[in-house]
């Protein structure tokens, strides 16, 4: 496998972490490389709050095993949703996730350039539910306000990045969330689930 390189060479990444199944192949390819990942958990868009804390509990699990730094940032839940709501009925991929990108990934930054981080990442993009142009424009936006920190706009989903999520969610028998996070695409998941006749989804049960 070929090693990574992150941005100015540097060993040690803050990478934003939205759940284990999306960081297992991304923390394994860091590891392969040379390059030390710092898990920060910044996620208040997650609800509801068992949702939250299951996610949480997750990969709290797999960095404790994997021995790696786990940085637990505030739940501020109703700061997201005010920031969000009025792009309550977009769809996912719209304007509301540009902004819910836009606060993870600038809460990261901040607190890369308080801790003396100089590169930082997230999980977010690896998913192929998400916009990749999207979550790479909210990085670079964030990062441009701290002129020594890169955002790494690697794309994780390549060369079998994909294919080892799915591999290591099922060895590693992660939780599977079976909606994107927030209280609307749960209820737009749901939607879709009546008008195809089929059961609502059960927060906290799926494994891989
Ligand atoms: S659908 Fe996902 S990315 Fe979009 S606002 Fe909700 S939690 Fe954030």
């Amino acid at each position: 496998m070929k090693k990574l390189i992150a941005p100015q060479n540097e060993k040690r990444v803050l990478l934003h972490c939205c759940c284990a199944p999306c960081a297992g192949a991304i923390i394994e390819l860091m590891h392969l490389s040379d390059i030390k990942p710092t898990v920060f958990f910044y996620n208040p868009n997650i609800q509801p709050k068992g949702e939250y804390l299951r996610r949480k509990e997750e990969i709290v699990n797999y960095a404790q095993k994997k021995n790696i730094d786990f940085l637990d940032a505030d739940y501020d839940a109703f700061r997201w949703l005010k920031s969000v709501e009025e792009f309550s009925q977009e769809p996912e991929r719209g304007k509301r996730c540009e902004r819910c990108f836009d606060i993870r990934l600038e809460k990261t930054v901040s607190y890369a350039d308080q801790n003396n981080f100089k590169v930082f990442t997230t999980t977010l993009g690896v998913s192929r539910w998400k916009d990749l142009d999207q979550v790479i424009s909210s990085g670079m936006r964030a990062s441009m306000k701290y002129p020594n920190i890169f955002y790494w706009d690697y794309n994780w989903r390549k060369d079998g990045g994909s294919q080892r999520m799915y591999e290591l969610a099922k060895q590693e028998k992660f939780y599977k969330q079976e909606y994107c996070g927030c209280a609307f695409s749960l209820r737009d998941a749901n939607r879709f689930r009546q008008s195809q006749s089929q059961p609502l989804i059960e927060v906290g049960k799926n494994t891989y």
